[in-house]
């Protein structure tokens, strides 16, 4: 194991990686931007390096700084946490070259994975089942309108290098196609600096169902089941769910180990996620594969009872994986919401402030808050808005989601606008009571929860 590893991240992430690193007296160094200098990160690891100024480009993002603090303080490895730095194979390239253990997958799986359109067709290639669509390199118009027409509207217009759910566009007829992919490629030029398309049949009440995988580095790989994460907005995921709901055990083992060829095709090593939707019929489809630790992985620890990042730290220290596929199961069910500093009356614009009153439930068994904020901190303008994450753990889904409702009620912030009512009513919804879940949840149920 590890004596030393840093964190290249801030925030909640960090804190987290940070904890379990205590406990398994790895020592730690976290690094920090003029914005952070007295952040509950800094403050919680042993060392702490500063690396720039307050915007991420300045800091978070300059992987040469990040290296240089390793190399100075000796840590060994280095966790990115998710965001920043966290799928960028520049980074993890420079890491192997000063010696220094990135703790996620080998180079060629980040890479393997950075478009949607390459990830595509190797996953085509590999037989795990694909949204119909285009997927090529021929991106001139014709091309790509022909195989939106052969396929039928509505379809989905891709940006390959996307993320956060940008450069995306519905195209509901033939005649808002022209329209739709000018639209996705500009989004997309101007957030990835690439127009690159990818066409996929739209599907209109899909789940976003992710199995998380994790495999060393003997070539050994399991799956530790599903997370729902239907409910979104503007595809981005508000309160996600483990195991997902109506799941038979038949649909778990055949995605379980659809996710677990994804990971094989590209000889991953570590902790992934392969994102799938499931249609209504029960078919389910690759998406993509999130080559990190998710935002969301607390509900699949809650439901193991596995620590995912000891996990992470034991492979990339050369540990085979702590259990295999049949010491694995689902105990209970978990849910995590995101609390956000942002105004859900006013088209969700992050609120920034100092974080005048601070009170989050009670920590406990089944009660989990993670966060990388205290009393008197400010939630600044440079970075995502995310005050914590509530996780929640109960035998069944109806006793979770009412642990869930008392514990967002229990939660008192003021200094902000937060979207603490939000999710109080969304956890409250009889749909989401009775688990009618899919992508379009929340347009579905507006009434009910503004
Ligand atoms: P990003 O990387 O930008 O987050 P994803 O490809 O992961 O984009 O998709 C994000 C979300 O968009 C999914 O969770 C789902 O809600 C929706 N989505 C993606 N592809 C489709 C599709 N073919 N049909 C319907 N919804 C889709």
């Amino acid at each position: 194991m590890f004596n030393k590893i840093l964190i290249a991240n801030r925030g909640e992430i960090a804190c987290r990686v940070i904890k379990t690193a205590q406990q398994m007296g790895v020592r730690t160094v976290a690094v920090y931007s003029d914005a952070d200098a007295h952040s509950l990160h800094v403050a919680m690891a042993d060392e702490a390096i500063h690396i720039g100024a307050a915007p991420s480009r300045e800091s978070y993002l300059l992987g040469d700084k990040v290296i240089e603090a390793a190399l100075k303080t000796g840590a060994q490895a280095i966790h990115p946490g998710y965001g920043f730095l966290s799928e960028n194979a520049d980074f993890c390239r420079k890491c192997a070259d000063n010696n220094i253990v990135f703790i996620g997958p080998p180079i060629g799986a980040i890479e393997a994975m950075g478009s949607k359109s390459a990830a595509k067709q190797i996953m085509e290639k590999a037989g795990v089942p694909l949204v119909p669509g285009y997927h090529g390199e021929d991106q001139s118009r014709d091309i790509i309108k022909k195989a939106a027409d052969d396929m039928g509207y509505p379809v989905l217009l891709k940006a390959a290098a996307g993320g956060g759910g940008k450069g995306m566009r519905q195209v509901w007829s033939e005649d808002e196609f022209d329209e739709g992919l000018e639209a996705a490629k500009r989004e997309s030029m101007n957030a990835f600096g690439d127009d690159h398309m990818l066409v996929e049949k739209y599907l209109t009440q899909p789940r976003h169902v992710e199995i998380q995988v994790f495999c060393d580095t003997f070539g050994k790989g399991v799956y530790l089941f599903e997370r729902d994460c239907s409910v979104q907005r503007r595809h981005q995921k508000v309160i996600e769910e483990a195991p997902a709901p109506g799941m038979t055990e038949e649909l778990r083992q055949k995605m379980g180990e659809a996710a677990l060829k994804a990971a094989q095709a590209i000889s991953y090593e570590g902790a992934g996620t392969v994102e799938f939707l499931l249609d209504t019929d029960g078919s389910f489809y690759f998406m993509e594969m999130n080559t990190r630790l998710q935002v969301e992985h607390p509900v699949t620890e809650y439901i193991t009872g596995q620590d995912l990042v000891e996990w992470q730290l034991r492979v990339a220290s050369g540990e085979p994986l702590p259990l295999s596929q049949d010491q694995l199961s689902i105990n209970g069910h978990a849910f995590e919401a995101r609390v956000y500093a942002e105004d859900p009356d006013n088209e969700f614009l992050p609120a920034t402030g100092v974080l005048e009153f601070l009170q989050a439930p009670e920590e406990s068994e089944n009660v989990r808050v993670d966060t990388g904020v205290r009393q008197g901190d400010e939630v600044s303008v440079y970075y995502d808005p995310m005050i914590a994450k509530l996780i929640v753990w109960d035998e069944n889904r109806d006793k979770a989601l009412a642990r869930m409702s008392k514990a967002l009620k229990e939660y008192r912030i003021s200094g902000l606008t937060t979207n603490l009512d939000f999710l109080y009513n969304l956890a409250n919804a009889p749909a989401f009571k009775e688990a009618d879940l899919d992508t379009g949840f929340i347009e579905k149920h507006h009434g009910d929860i503004f």
